[in-house]
């Protein structure tokens, strides 16, 4: 299977969205986020790809009891800490989006520009996901 359901990053991502002003509207509006991780080394542009949030194709919806999906594709966070893999995370959190049509929810990816969002720009930097690159304290390590 290239892709599977991977219980630790929901818990990250549950641990991020609870931690992050910008992302505290996800866990009101109730949006469902399905985390799965691949060994598929995947590449964009000829660089390898971290993660990525897919929102599920509203032709899948009925199947899918999920309204994004993120995936963490392992071969290529293998250099990550646990605070880098936390920004990744943040990251694509960042990417979910809503809007509202005759009183039915709308989901969205948010693009961003200059490869990364303000919020992550201006807190860690453009590059924190070199190598030996640390996020600020105030993240907390480990998977608690
Ligand atoms: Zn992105």
């Amino acid at each position: 299977m290239n892709y599977e359901i991977y219980e630790p990053y929901g818990e990250l991502g549950a641990k991020v969205i609870q931690n992050e002003k910008s992302l505290k509207w996800i866990a009101q509006a109730d949006i469902r986020i399905g985390f799965l991780k691949s060994f598929k080394e995947k590449k964009n542009k000829g660089k390898p790809v971290y993660g990525e949030c897919v929102k599920v194709n509203e032709l899948y919806a009925p199947f899918c009891p999920y309204d994004f999906l993120i995936v963490f594709y392992e071969m290529n966070i293998l250099g990550l800490s646990d605070a880098q893999l936390y920004v990744l995370m943040y990251h694509e959190l960042l990417h979910i989006g809503l809007n509202e049509k005759d009183g039915e929810p709308v989901y969205r990816i948010v693009p961003h520009d200059i490869e990364e969002f303000r919020e992550i720009a201006d807190r860690y930097g453009l590059d924190w996901e070199r190598p030996g690159n640390s996020p600020p304290k105030g993240i907390a390590k480990g998977g608690g």
